[in-house]
């Protein structure tokens, strides 16, 4: 039997607000398990399908919500992506921190859902840039997108980032390392939780 429930890391932010590299590392460190999405995407070069995301079909996306197999799943920059019940419930019960990288409209899914395992395990992070032009240039600086995708990527970060105040926690990015210690303090204290505690 586990000493505590597992915790659920809900991470948000705009791209380029380094929210992926920090659930990254929290995973590669073995502190959490990663939460695998879903989406209908294409795969950028280096991504792997089952490892930063299972790639479907628009098919095989639509069969998985008829077989309400996801928590949540929202339209973000024009694809679908959900996250599997199967990503997280079994892990939380079996006292296994588990973190997530989804947008705003994911987050307050989840937050709005029933299951009284995810509302004890819940805790929400906004990751958010140190300013728009510090945005603007992290997401001209990733060159896999073009100059179209990184004007609406632009365009959807500022709408994204007026969404922070329903977050319980906001992370002001500043260095990889500093982003990363504030990020790991907050999961070590969540962890000390009476309420967590069997
Ligand atoms: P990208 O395509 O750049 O990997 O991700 C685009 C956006 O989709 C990011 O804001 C990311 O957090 C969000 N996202 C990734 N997986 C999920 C998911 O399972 N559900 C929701 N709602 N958003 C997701």
């Amino acid at each position: 039997m586990p000493q505590r429930t597992g915790i659920l890391l809900l991470v948000s932010g705009p791209s380029g607000s380094g929210k992926t590299t920090l659930c990254r590392r929290l995973a590669d460190e073995g502190e959490a398990r990663y939460s695998t999405s879903c989406t209908t995407r294409a795969a950028r070069p280096g991504e792997t399908h089952g490892h930063d995301y299972y790639f479907l079909s628009r098919e095989e996306f639509d069969q998985k919500i008829a077989a309400a197999e996801f928590i949540e799943h929202a339209t973000v920059h024009g694809n679908s992506y959900g996250t599997l019940k199967s990503e997280v419930l079994t892990h939380l019960t079996n006292g296994v921190d588990v973190v997530m990288d989804i947008d705003v409209q994911g987050a307050s899914q989840v937050r709005s859902c029933q299951d009284a395992a995810i509302q004890l395990a819940l805790v929400d992070l906004f990751v958010m840039p140190p300013s728009d032009e510090e945005l603007r240039a992290r997401l001209t600086g990733r060159k896999t997108d073009s100059e179209e995708v990184i004007a609406l990527r632009m365009k959807n970060a500022l709408e994204e980032m007026s969404h922070w105040t329903t977050y319980q926690y906001r992370l002001l990015s500043a260095t990889r390392e500093e982003d990363y210690s504030r990020f790991k303090a907050l999961l070590t204290a969540e962890r000390l939780r009476v309420s967590r505690i069997n």
